[in-house]
């Protein structure tokens, strides 16, 4: 399912995206002829994470993180278990993994061979997360990458690049803004954005 709802936007990101479409739309059509899937299924599985999932999960999950420091030690440990405690439609499958920004380290998550991502906390990918320009630089030069986002870091900061793979995800913690003192986590997942969990952003400001 990584790979089929990559063009819905029209926008170009893979190198034969004609092909890939075709491909999945011959497969659709054979397994519901066969009456092995029910395409009223399919449709409301996209629609799910379009519509339902979306990044608000992983905001909520890093809100929860930044306002309650049990909460933060759990995430750390095991993000899985962190992750389905909040009790979301769609529990995370896959061996999720929090990795926390500090001023020290800056975390940015890609995946070099094709396009694995924590589909259950941050919705569907965006499409230059699978574009191959962006899988091999943000291995190669990451601080270029950082900087095409709007990014800019300390010359300090560590840039750390986590590799997903099918059985591996990655969630990055962002850095609370500073001025959200007192914040609710209804308040505090406002400033989480995708890119923010990606690493390619940060949290907003207040
Ligand atoms: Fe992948």
């Amino acid at each position: 399912m990584d790979h089929d709802h990559e063009h819905r936007d029209g926008k170009p990101g893979h190198s034969e995206p004609g092909g890939i479409q075709a491909r999945v739309r011959a497969l659709e059509t054979i397994l519901t002829e066969k009456g092995l899937v029910d395409p009223r299924a399919l449709d409301r599985i996209v629609d799910a994470f379009e519509t339902k999932i979306g990044p608000r999960n992983g905001a909520r999950i890093v809100a929860r993180a930044w306002s309650d420091p049990e909460f933060e030690v759990r995430l750390l440990a095991d993000a899985t278990e962190a992750a389905n405690s909040m009790g979301f439609s769609s529990p995370v499958g896959a061996h999720l993994i929090a990795v926390e920004n500090t001023p020290e380290t800056h975390n940015l998550v890609v995946c070099t061979l094709c396009s694995c991502y924590p589909w259950e906390v941050l919705g569907l990918p965006p499409v230059w997360y699978k574009s191959a320009p962006y899988r091999s630089r943000a291995v190669m030069e990451p601080r270029a990458v950082l900087a095409e986002f709007g990014v800019a870091l300390p010359p300090d900061t560590q840039i750390r690049v986590w590799d997903s793979t099918a059985e591996t995800r990655f969630l990055v913690v962002p850095m609370r803004p500073p001025g959200t003192q007192g914040w609710s986590e209804e308040r505090l997942a406002d400033l989480v954005t995708r890119d923010s969990m990606i690493g390619t952003g940060l949290a907003k400001s207040p």
